[in-house]
């Protein structure tokens, strides 16, 4: 198997990257509602479109698949869509559903109208996933009791329910479950101003006494992602009560962010690592995701799903075919001279899109 094409296969636990430490701030920091979430206006409006559609109806939603990075809140929404439908949240996970019965338990014990959340659903396990079809379409499963020729296949009905599925991964979903929900949310990275609202949301419910440059230094360097945001704040507030007064500033967050290693531009230690794996042991690349996973002794999905998405968007690294691929400005980043290829294709870039391609 070649390099890439184990990119395409690889299937690690990422939750363990993404979950992190202080649950209980995170609980805390959650909105409630769809007021209080902050950006993704067009998933915002659409999301209310549906859900204010099926209130008036007096039916139970489409179902709905939420997609995008981890941290932008698809969990958030998932209970934001419960409380604003008024309903019970069931909540799992993809890798906890092992097999069909794991499922058929979980929907059976559903009562009318609940949302179902399941989060990271490409990982669900196929016998579960061919039960889930027939449950979203038509509110029943057929569970089969027994073995051999003796088997017998009990249809039991399942209340009716809208599903939430939450993904890192849309491309992964089988095509017949991805037709099943009626409206995809494509998340998206938020913009810095979304995110200084973010923490600075944040910081009055911690209490913690922080001015706006601080919010705006800190929303530079979440890298598109309110969970990075909060985590970030909870680190300088730390900083700011163990070495200083509490009151966080701008200077304040700088140099807190310099210990907790988060650079100008929101890079973490793994994020400079990948990039610097890639420009000084692989040339710049292209080399695939799962030799450089192993060149910093991360998990490939850890690279792929955590890392990546914002170094392209920070036009750092690119995807190709033939494997990633450092850009001009990645070398730059770590205060190296980029080839002189990259450099002429950046200028052709930039005449391109200044004058349009002819
Ligand atoms: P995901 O499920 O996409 O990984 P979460 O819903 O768990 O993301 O969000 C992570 C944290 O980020 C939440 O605890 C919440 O505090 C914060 N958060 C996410 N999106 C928003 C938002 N739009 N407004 C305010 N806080 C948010």
């Amino acid at each position: 198997m070649t390099d890439n094409a184990y990119d395409d296969e690889y299937e690690f636990d990422v939750n363990a990257e993404i979950i992190e430490g202080d649950a209980e701030a995170d609980t805390t920091l959650r909105p409630k509602n769809l007021d209080e979430f902050v950006g993704q206006p067009r998933v915002r409006e659409q999301l209310h479109l549906v859900l204010a559609g099926a209130k008036k109806r007096n039916v139970t939603p489409d179902h709905i698949l939420m997609a995008g990075p981890p941290g932008l809140g698809k969990t958030s929404l998932a209970m934001i869509i419960a409380h604003e439908l008024g309903a019970s949240l069931q909540l799992t996970s993809g890798p906890a559903i092992e097999r069909a019965g794991d499922l058929a338990s979980i929907l059976s014990n559903l009562v009318d109208g609940d949302v179902l959340f399941i989060d990271e659903i490409h990982r669900i396990a196929r016998p579960a996933e061919e039960l889930l079809y027939l449950a979203m379409e038509d509110f029943r499963v057929d569970v089969i009791v027994g073995k051999g020729p003796g088997a017998m296949s009990i249809p039991l009905e399942v209340a009716p329910f809208t599903l939430v599925g939450a993904t890192t991964r849309p491309g992964a979903l089988t095509g017949p479950l991805r037709d099943r929900f009626g409206f995809v949310a494509q998340m998206d990275f938020y913009e810095p101003e979304e995110l200084e609202h973010i923490v600075y949301r944040s910081a009055r419910i911690l209490g913690v006494s922080i001015d706006h440059p601080a919010c705006d230094e800190i929303a530079g360097r979440s890298r598109g992602t309110p969970r990075i945001a909060n985590r970030l704040l909870r680190r300088v507030r730390d900083f700011a009560e163990v070495r200083g007064d509490g009151h966080v500033d701008r200077s304040t967050t700088r140099a807190a962010l310099i210990v907790f290693d988060v650079d100008a531009v929101g890079l973490d230690r793994l994020d400079r690592a990948v990039l610097g794996a890639l420009v000084k042991s692989f040339g710049g690349g292209p080399v695939g995701v799962s030799t450089l996973a192993v060149a910093v002794g991360e998990e490939p999905a850890t690279v792929a799903e955590v890392c990546e998405p914002f170094l392209v968007r920070a036009g750092m690294l690119a995807r190709t075919p033939r494997g990633r691929i450092a850009t001009a400005r990645a070398w730059r980043h770590l205060g190296l001279i980029p080839p002189p290829e990259l450099t002429i294709h950046e200028i052709e870039t930039h005449l391109d899109d200044t004058f349009g391609s002819s």
